[in-house]
């Protein structure tokens, strides 16, 4: 897509510092980490979201994100990484060319998880139930 700024990293008409490029998938740095090393995993097509991604091409990226984790644990000596993926504007996606996040971790390096809720009685099941019907 002309106006993707990811789209531009792939051909080259932005900077990027890329740490993992095959024929289908690039990986680089974010260029604003939540810690050194937060690193992006795009498929080189441009898709919107995690939805619009081929399920073929996804298993792809899902293994070069699963490499670069551990790529990071072992070459920056971080305790663990996250994986992140906000699917859609409401989800905070801000660039519109699907991308999973991995985010080196350390213990004690100040992050928290997100904050939780509570279900009231009886919703939970009610919730579970309008999902499972969804899947089939
Ligand atoms: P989103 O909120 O869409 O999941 O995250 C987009 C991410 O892309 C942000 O973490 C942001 O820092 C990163 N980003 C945005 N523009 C650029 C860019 O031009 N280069 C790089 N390397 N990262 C970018
Ligand atoms: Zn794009």
């Amino acid at each position: 897509m002309s106006n993707c700024v990811f789209c531009k990293i792939i051909a080259g008409e932005l900077p990027g510092a890329k740490v993992y490029e095959d024929d289908k998938i690039l990986a680089f740095l974010d260029i604003n980490p939540i810690n050194y090393g937060h690193t992006l995993v795009i498929p080189k097509e441009h898709y919107e979201t995690l939805v619009d991604l081929p399920d073929e091409l996804l298993k792809e990226v899902i293994l070069v994100v699963k490499k670069i984790g551990q790529a990071v644990i072992a070459e920056l000596r971080v305790d663990g990484f996250n994986i992140g993926l906000n699917n859609g504007k409401a989800a905070g996606q801000l660039v519109d060319h699907v991308h999973f996040h991995v985010i080196p971790r350390e213990v004690g390096d100040g992050l928290k998880h997100w904050p939780s809720k509570d279900y009231e009685e009886g919703e939970m099941d009610s919730v579970a139930e309008k999902i499972k019907q969804a899947l089939k």
